[in-house]
């Protein structure tokens, strides 16, 4: 990677070993069922995840339109948090595709919707009222600075959804992420989980797709809904191939990836005008903001990094979001902390 760019771990390039086996990839037609890459990487992602079938999409909001709309019909709702990628960002797609309302729930600092106003939110029987169907939990919980949920409150979340006949989805963009931050196996993390999307093309490397898994008929419908939605790829045997090393090489060390964020927060927490607290850190997400008297302002600050071939994603005057990920070594964090560092003294 030529630059470092700390703007997301989307941008992250996928690895020589990755580009190998792409060209190497063998390959049939997905819509037919036909490529061998495809099927082996929708079986290793089940497996992983401890769920009884996987479907490859090309993105993350596919992964969770496609979940939302086989988990719901119009006029139901989905309970989410209001500061969740799909409540965001995510085009309002369950709203404008699917006739799904939401119902925003405010996400905490440690990332959780509190489960005592999940449950004030589950409709009543009622001729009024939209009818719940689906809660979706983001883990890792981005806005918030990456923060993974604990496993008992995923637990306890579907075991209330389960109980009022509503479904669990995981919108688990950086799921492995959370694992390694909780230091469980991503399947105990997911197991109350009724449906799991997660991004191959985030920490993990690969250069495009997501993962959906869930049961046998879940993924059923939803390859179904994927294909109305445009997502049925034919030869994509040569993206799969690039996900089964994601999956099989690059999970584990995610925990790099967390050490170097702890480097750049600790390092930045002695420069002045840096507001920080680096106890906040748990995974790859490190939130930051310069302070009233700073000499430049985030955007500033963003433009004189630039000069410097660091990209870094101002989030209005203040505030800083940067994303570790495998291209960001512990030496290029601490030169990033260097130049910030000649920028405010
Ligand atoms: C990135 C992200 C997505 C969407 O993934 P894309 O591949 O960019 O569509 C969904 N949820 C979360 C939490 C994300 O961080």
């Amino acid at each position: 990677m030529d630059k470092i760019d700390l703007r997301s771990d989307t941008v992250s390039w996928p690895t020589e070993k990755m580009r190998q086996a792409m060209a190497a990839a063998p390959v049939g037609d997905d819509v037919y069922g036909e490529d061998p890459t495809v099927n082996q990487l929708e079986k290793l992602a089940a497996e992983k995840l401890g769920k009884e079938a996987g479907l490859f999409v090309t993105s993350g909001t596919m992964g969770n339109v496609v979940s939302i709309l086989t988990h719901c019909g119009r006029g139901d709702e989905v309970i989410l948090g209001d500061k969740s990628h799909a409540f965001i960002n995510e085009t309002g797609n369950p709203a404008a595709y699917g006739g799904v309302h939401s119902w925003p729930i405010e996400v905490q600092p440690d990332g959780i919707l509190p489960l005592e106003k999940i449950k004030a939110a589950i409709r009543a029987d009622n001729v009024h009222y939209p009818i719940t169907t689906l809660v979706c939990l983001e883990n890792t919980q981005a806005a918030v600075g990456g923060q993974p949920l604990p496993v008992d409150y995923m637990d306890a979340v579907g075991a209330l959804c389960h109980a009022n006949g509503l479904k669990l989805h995981i919108d688990g963009a950086r799921i492995f992420n959370a694992a390694v931050a909780v230091n469980e196996d991503v399947k105990r993390v997911v197991q109350a989980a009724d449906s799991v999307q997660f991004c191959l093309s985030k920490g993990l490397c690969a250069p495009v797709g997501s993962m959906i898994v869930g049961s046998a008929d879940f993924i059923r419908r939803a390859r179904r809904i994927r294909k109305a939605m445009g997502g049925g790829l034919r030869q994509a045997g040569i993206l799969a191939a690039a996900g089964i090393i994601a999956l099989e090489e690059m999970t584990e060390r995610l925990a790099e990836d967390h050490a170097v964020a702890c480097i750049l927060a600790e390092g930045l927490a002695t420069i002045p005008h840096i507001q920080i607290d680096p106890s906040q850190i748990r995974t790859n997400i490190v939130l930051f903001s310069v302070d009233e008297t700073s000499p430049l302002n985030a955007p500033q600050l963003a433009a004189a990094l630039e000069k410097d071939n660091i990209l870094i994603r101002p989030v209005y005057t203040q505030n800083f979001r940067a994303v570790t990920h495998y291209w960001i070594t512990p030496e290029r964090a601490q030169f990033v902390v260097e130049r910030i560092r000649s920028y405010l003294t």
